[in-house]
């Protein structure tokens, strides 16, 4: 288990001290995708390499299964981070070696001896699926086919924790899927602890187990990832979820004095109860469907849709009440200059 108590990270520039990370306490299990998102500048970088000593902490401990590795120096330090692998965005492979000597140097610097590092090479190449580009050199690779031989180097000398900092955030969709997948993979393979930092919600949405939202150098929230989604508490969290899992709006939508805008939210086995055609058969309704998705988190179903309601004030209001008993939550949603509340990016 990974625990960070108390954790704050000051930077002292000339005549400026920036607080990157404030008194954060976080436990991450074994075994476990653990996802920190927050905007940029929020202190994740700072914090992630916290966990493995790449930034010592200005206050607080760091507690690996027990042991308080806050203070270790030499020898012993170096032995807790070969227990640590490392992936980063832009994937800081040596340009002039091949895949297979990036991987070679990681075991080479563990003093695995010589006649079994060529093994272990390809062993690991054919883990990321590149058994077939042993030769290649980083600039003859993919973004996708680059981050897969960091990752075959970051689980060289068989971690147990593996950071990621930002490490799909320079690849496009296909290839930040097919790092998604390896990842999952691997995590079910070698039983490894992943903490993942992230600025990207459709990763954490397909990835994280749990997840931590950051924000001004805290973590304000911790929790499973489905509820991250489906009841954020903190109004960051609200946005981020929002951003993610919205539905844009016509313009022309705006408010009458006869009808308002209502976002529903299914989860679970509910996300596709027919409640709309009920609505207009109990009340003196109509409801129009104007869009709707359904969104896939950890692979449990959350269903948006987004309904213009007509009628008068009571009845709406009844509808109202009957729809909040059927889905998850119903929220109104408010025109503001022609752009729904909570809804711009
Ligand atoms: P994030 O990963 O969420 O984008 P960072 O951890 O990179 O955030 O940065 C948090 C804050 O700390 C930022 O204001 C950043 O400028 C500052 N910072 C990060 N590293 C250093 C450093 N080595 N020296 C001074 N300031 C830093």
């Amino acid at each position: 288990m990974i625990e960070l108590r108390n954790i704050s990270v000051t930077f002292r520039q000339k005549n400026r001290e920036i607080s990157a990370v404030k008194d954060v306490n976080l436990q991450i299990n074994d075994g476990e995708i653990f996802g920190i998102v927050g905007p940029s500048g929020a202190g994740k970088s700072t914090l992630v390499r916290v966990i493995n000593l790449l930034q010592i902490p200005t206050k607080g401990q760091v507690l690996i299964d027990g042991e308080n590795i806050t203070h270790l120096q030499g020898a012993k330090l170096r032995a807790v981070r070969l227990k640590m692998g490392m992936i980063f965005q832009h994937f800081n492979l040596i340009s002039r070696a091949t895949a297979a000597d990036n991987i070679a140097f990681a075991l080479k610097a563990n003093h695995v001896p010589k006649e079994k590092i060529q093994a272990r090479v390809t062993e690991l190449l054919t883990q990321v699926g590149l058994a077939d580009r042993a030769n290649a050199y980083p600039g003859e690779l993919s973004g996708g086919q680059k981050q897969r031989v960091a990752i075959a180097r970051a689980l060289a000398n068989r971690p147990k924790i593996l950071l990621c900092d930002e490490a799909t955030s320079a690849l496009d969709p296909e290839n930040t899927e097919e790092i998604v997948k390896i990842l999952q993979e691997i995590r079910q393979k070698e039983q490894l602890t992943i903490v993942f930092i992230t600025h990207q919600m459709e990763v954490a949405k397909k990835l994280f187990d749990c997840m931590g939202v950051m924000i001004e150098g805290k973590v304000v929230e911790v929790n499973d990832t489905y509820d991250i989604f489906t009841k954020p508490q903190e109004k960051v969290t609200a946005d981020l979820a929002a951003r993610t899992l919205d539905v844009s709006l016509p313009q022309a939508l705006a408010q009458t004095d006869q009808a308002e805008l209502l976002r529903l939210f299914y989860v679970g086995d509910k996300a596709d109860a027919p409640v709309i055609s009920t609505l207009a058969k109990n009340y003196q309704v109509n409801a129009e469907i104007i869009h709707g998705k359904i969104e896939y988190i950890q692979g449990k179903p959350l269903g948006v849709l987004l309904i213009k309601l007509e009628g008068q004030a009571s009845e709406r209001q009844k509808a109202r009440a009957f729809l909040e008993k059927e889905v998850f939550r119903v929220e109104s949603v408010t025109m503001e200059g022609g752009e729904a509340n909570g809804l711009d990016a």
